[in-house]
Formats: structure tokens, C-alpha cells, sequence
């Protein structure tokens, strides 16, 4: 195990327009206010939505397109770098009409319906990522 220490910064309220991309939005605020780092929470309901599982096995993400309305129980994720770029790692769950519920991680091309993001600076460290063979994911660098 690793772990770093970080302290948090400021706090964005994040009101996403309506029909914006989620992941996109959130990248966007992260990038104008120049949070580095970070972590966030998302509710709200998306007008459809594009999630992935990573399959362990085969070491590649598997795309599930949902066209429909749904509500976004909850989004949560962090703000770090890669290759010099912000990244965005989200995990998202959504839930129908009935009560279903869908999760994985989440993907552009996730339209939003009405969002409230809260973003949290991390100060301290920048993080980045590097790849790791065993899992073939893109894992923090601490
Ligand atoms: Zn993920």
C-alpha cells in the first residue's frame, strides 16, 4: 500500500449547462479553475448515458450505450494527470424509472439532464499516472 498525503483546497459548485457532457464539464472546471487535483461527487439525471466495465481478463473496457432517461444516483471520482493532461476517473451509478440500476465507468457521451457537481481541490502533490502492466490500467503514481 501507498498513500500520500494531500490537503483539500478549494471547493467548485459545478452547475453543468443542459445536453453538456458530464465527464467533459467536469474536465472543463477542473482545467479553468486549475485544480490539479482533486476529487468530486455528481447527482443530477443525464438525458442518456455511455458506461464501461474492465474486463480483467481480456484488459480492455466493454461499452454498455444507454438511450434513455435516467437518474444519476451517484458519480463520484477523482481529478489527476496524464501524459500531461487533466483526467477525469469517474465511476457513475444510474437508476430507471423501476428502480434499476446501472454502473461502471463513466464514458463522453453522457448527456446531461440537470447536474450538481462538487469538486474538492487537492493540494500538496500533483498526481499522475502511470501504466501498469499486471492490470493494464493507467493506475495513480504514488
Ligand atoms: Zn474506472
Amino acid at each position: 500500500m501507498n498513500i500520500v498525503e494531500l490537503s483539500a483546497g478549494r471547493i467548485l459548485v459545478v452547475k453543468p449547462d443542459f445536453g453538456e457532457d458530464l465527464i467533459e464539464s467536469i474536465k472543463a472546471a477542473a482545467e479553468r479553475f486549475n485544480v490539479k487535483v482533486g476529487v468530486f461527487w455528481a447527482i443530477g439525471a443525464v438525458k442518456n448515458a455511455t458506461i464501461s466495465y474492465y474486463d480483467q481478463a481480456e484488459k480492455k473496457y466493454v461499452r454498455l450505450r444507454l438511450d434513455r432517461p435516467l437518474e444519476i444516483l451517484s458519480c463520484i471520482g477523482n481529478v489527476s494527470e496524464f501524459k500531461g493532461e487533466t483526467l477525469i476517473h469517474a465511476h457513475i451509478v444510474l437508476g430507471d424509472r423501476g428502480g434499476e440500476a446501472y454502473g461502471g465507468h463513466l464514458e463522453k457521451g453522457t448527456e446531461i439532464f440537470s447536474g450538481e457537481i462538487f469538486l474538492v481541490e487537492a493540494k500538496g502533490l500533483t498526481l499522475t499516472r502511470a501504466y501498469d502492466e499486471r492490470t493494464g490500467l493507467n493506475l495513480l503514481k504514488i
